[in-house]
């Protein structure tokens, strides 16, 4: 419990109206994409570095929990405040504070909405290239807490690939700028990487600087439809043998296609059995060149149908089939627990065929897809989690999954990190001693265990 006392000590810090302890006020913080809820006891929303550090070192000093949010769209339970305590919002971190067009660099607060710096970057012809689907909600600060991924990470990488350096306040309260501002810098250890992915376990996040890249002159997207998984697959492996990098390699199961059929503006055969959305980017005439391959390469590999899109509203209707995915899904069963494991992209149909079984065997509907280009799926257990009959299932599923991802030389999760829903299956993935090194890691940062206890670590 932060005493009345301890609550008076943050408003002094923050100000009264950047206090909040009303109930109806700050439940809606204790939530994220997961829809699991706890209670913060109040939330305060601090406006400079040096608030947050006052506040740190209160609660260091205190021993209560600290929780930073951003836009709360995580979806491993990362921003929910499972021992009560505060929640530090950073909706005030809101500024991009330069974009430097020759040296190809963005310096952006933690709370500015991932969207808003890619639209930003573009005025001024770059591209911020992490994009994930939640790209107009989320935050960069929960973005770089998480290393989100998205579609184009095929090609340019994930949230840890931008990352040059970030302003941070540590849980002891220090204010400290860690890496570079430049293209390159090995100076120390590498403070940056640790923290981005540290799911808000280290240090809060007040702003960082990323890497730029020139846009791209042109996009083609493209449509695939596939008798079955193993052609889809196989052509994916071998577009990127060939050597060409799509900036979008999304896979589709036969499940996820007859959830949509009805939904979409296009012709999808009864015998597709998955589906592939492929993008190219760069000049065009390069685009086009290997757009032609593309088509060449299906057609080789034995797809059913192919579209290219002649402009963006043709693009958008081709991306209509793969965005509709996830709605559709309560067609199915009114909840869902979806993970996010990846496999080696050459696994990917040992892995499908696998949660075929595993689905007949537990009798609950698994529908995937995923960005095939890098291997990465999402896994969704369709279920009532009003039927215990169903829940008592879920760990079991969720268990052997885990183990067949691991079997197959890959990781228990991609890109939405491990918070509290893929807590106790850590252990499965990484052994004692690199455990063990995290929990020292942890110690190191954060000796009062004040910030985002419970986190990550079993
Ligand atoms: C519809 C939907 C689609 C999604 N698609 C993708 C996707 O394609 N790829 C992907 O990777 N993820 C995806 N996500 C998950 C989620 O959007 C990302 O994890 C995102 O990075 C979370 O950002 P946020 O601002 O909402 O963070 P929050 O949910 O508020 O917080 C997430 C974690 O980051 C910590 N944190 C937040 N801000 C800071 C900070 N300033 N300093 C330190 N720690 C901080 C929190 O404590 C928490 O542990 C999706 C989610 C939804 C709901």
């Amino acid at each position: 419990m932060i005493s009345q006392e301890t609550l008076s000590q943050i408003e002094a810090i923050v100000g009264s109206q950047y206090l909040k302890l009303e109930k109806v006020q700050i439940s809606e913080f204790g939530s994220d994409g997961t829809k699991l809820h706890a209670m913060p006891e109040a939330v305060a929303i601090p406006g400079c570095a040096e608030e947050i550090s006052s506040i740190l070192m209160l609660a260091t000093r205190k021993r209560f929990p600290v929780v930073v949010r951003g836009a709360g769209s995580g979806m491993s339970g990362g921003a929910i405040p499972i021992h009560g305590g505060l929640v530090l919002a950073m909706d005030r971190f809101n500024k991009i504070l330069s974009i430097d067009k020759e040296n190809m660099t963005a310096t952006v607060e933690a709370g500015v909405i991932t969207a808003d710096l890619k639209d930003a970057a573009a005025r001024e012809g770059l591209l911020y290239p992490p994009d994930p689907a939640s790209i107009k909600i989320s935050t960069i600060g929960g973005n770089l807490a998480e290393c989100a991924g998205g579609l184009r990470a095929v090609k340019y990488g994930v949230t840890r690939d931008y990352v040059l350096g970030l302003r941070v306040v540590l849980p002891t309260g220090e204010v400290l700028n860690t890496g570079v501002q430049t293209m390159k810098g090995v100076a120390g250890y590498d403070l940056t990487r640790l923290i981005v992915g540290s799911e808000g376990t280290l240090a809060v996040i007040v702003s960082g600087t990323v890497r730029l890249v020139p846009l791209p002159e042109v996009i083609q997207t493209m449509l695939a439809l596939f008798p079955g998984l193993p052609t889809a697959v196989s052509t994916v492996t071998e577009i990127m043998k060939k050597g060409i990098v799509p900036s979008v390699l999304e896979l589709v199961d036969s499940l996820c296609i007859s959830l949509v059929r009805d939904e979409v503006d296009l012709e999808i055969p009864e015998a597709a059995g998955a589906m592939l959305l492929i993008e190219l980017d760069g000049n065009a005439e390069s685009v086009k060149y290997y757009a032609g391959q593309v088509r060449q390469i299906c057609a080789e590999q034995g797809c059913l149908d192919f579209a290219t899109a002649g402009s963006p509203t043709e693009a958008e209707s081709l991306w209509e089939a793969r965005r509709n995915i996830s709605p559709s899904l309560y067609k199915l069963r009114p909840h869902k627990v979806s993970e996010d494991v990846v496999v080696p992209r050459t696994r990917m149909v040992e892995m499908v065929r696998f949660l075929s079984e595993l689905s007949r065997e537990y009798g609950v509907p698994i529908p995937v897809f995923g960005h095939a280009g890098d291997g990465n799926l999402h896994v969704n257990i369709m279920l009532d989690k009003n039927d215990p009959r169903e829940m008592r299932k879920v760990d079991r599923i969720v268990t052997r999954l885990f183990e067949k991802v691991l079997e197959l030389g890959g990781t228990i999760t991609g890109e939405h990190g491990v918070g509290i829903t893929k807590r106790r299956y850590l252990h499965m993935e990484i052994p004692p001693a690199g455990l063990s090194l995290m929990s020292r890691i942890k110690k190191a940062f954060d000796p009062a265990g004040i910030l985002n206890p419970d986190k990550i670590l079993p």
